[in-house]
């Protein structure tokens, strides 16, 4: 019992601990992001641009990264609360629909009423918008993704996101949700471990569906409130 505690102070020291951190480095990242950026805009030779491209590249790169561990270290105590799944999800398309059109993917959504769950509403947000997010990288010239949410058994709510993505082999699935694990060159892989772990703490389960190729299918059923 005593070393749960501890675990569960060790962790909540880490994760604000994470958030200062990832914040005070962000902002020099942002500033000097700001000054090759003005770098660019003047007459330089085709060779030194292209440095500054890469530079501002490898500054975007580490700010993902740490945007994920920022999101990783949120504490998820106390602010529970009975949500309605179809409205976050309606709100999370909105959210990444600029994303989508820019891969030149559509979104299709199916949104029942009724869907209410008990747990953390930005969590369900960040889940979401992780698996979107995914879908969406996985079809580089573009795509369908469908996104639904509706009621199963009276008991369970069920959020299903699918895509014409490069889908993934068995192996690639039994990996899903372990840190770091990525295939993408600037991913963090850690967006599948935070769903899964997201996706526990509502008392759900995820699944997934993949084939090389053909697409992936994502399938998150929690239990209603
Ligand atoms: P990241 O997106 O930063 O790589 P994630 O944890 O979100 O990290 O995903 C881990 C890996 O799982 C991805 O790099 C990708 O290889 C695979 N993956 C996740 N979702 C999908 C999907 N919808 N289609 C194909 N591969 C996926
Ligand atoms: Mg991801």
């Amino acid at each position: 019992m005593r070393t749960e505690l501890q675990n569960a102070e060790r962790l909540r020291i880490i994760g604000n601990l994470t958030g200062v951190f990832a914040h005070e480095i962000r902002n020099p990242l942002q500033v000097t992001r700001g000054f090759l950026q003005l770098l660019n805009k003047t007459d330089l030779p085709d060779k030194e641009k292209r440095y500054i491209k890469l530079s501002i590249e490898e500054l975007d790169h580490a700010n993902h990264i740490i945007h994920d561990f920022l999101n990783m270290g949120k504490p998820t105590l106390d602010c529970s609360e009975d949500i309605d799944v179809g409205n976050q999800l309606g709100r999370a398309v909105n959210l990444i629909q600029n994303y989508a059109l820019s891969k030149n993917v559509i979104i299709q959504t199916s949104i029942d009423g009724g869907c209410s769950i008990y747990g953390n509403a930005q969590k369900m947000e960040q889940f979401l918008i992780n698996i979107m997010k995914n879908a969406i990288e996985s079809m580089p010239s573009g795509g369908m993704m469908w996104v639904t949410c509706s009621s199963v058994d009276d008991s369970k709510v069920e959020i299903r996101v699918k895509d014409q993505g490069n889908g993934m082999s068995k192996q690639e699935v039994e990996q899903l949700g372990s840190p770091y694990y990525s295939l993408k060159e600037s991913g963090t892989g850690l967006g599948m471990m935070v769903s899964f772990q997201i996706i526990r703490s509502f008392g759900g389960k995820l699944h997934v569906i993949s084939e090389q190729n053909v697409g992936t299918e994502i399938i998150a059923r929690i239990p209603k409130s």
